[in-house]
């Protein structure tokens, strides 16, 4: 159960919601909805001790590559940086060059 009546940090009411985690394990990322306590005032969320312990357990099972339980949603990429390069400005060097 949770200690916190009030938010922790602004003394807000707290209100059950149902919220987006997003867990990181290697280089696996899980997305979990999952209930917590959230500030009215300042969006701090509160999770339950058995939800942090659940979260950990999520992490250790990625840093492992232990997909069973999870399923796939689309894909996480990073950019290539080619195509980055692509795409972005190249920077104006506007100090003056030490020679
Ligand atoms: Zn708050």
């Amino acid at each position: 159960m949770l200690s916190f009546e009030t938010c922790p940090v602004c003394g807000a009411e707290l209100k059950n919601k149902e919220v987006e985690k997003i867990l990181y394990g290697g280089n696996h990322t899980v997305v979990l909805q999952i209930q917590a306590e959230v500030s009215l005032r300042c969006g701090e969320r509160l999770y339950a001790e058995e939800t942090v312990r659940l979260f950990e357990k999520i992490r250790n099972k990625l840093k492992r590559q232990d997909l069973s339980g999870f399923d796939p949603l689309g894909k996480t990429f990073t950019v290539d940086k080619e195509w980055l390069n692509k795409y972005t400005i190249p920077l104006i060097n506007v100090g003056s060059k030490t020679t």
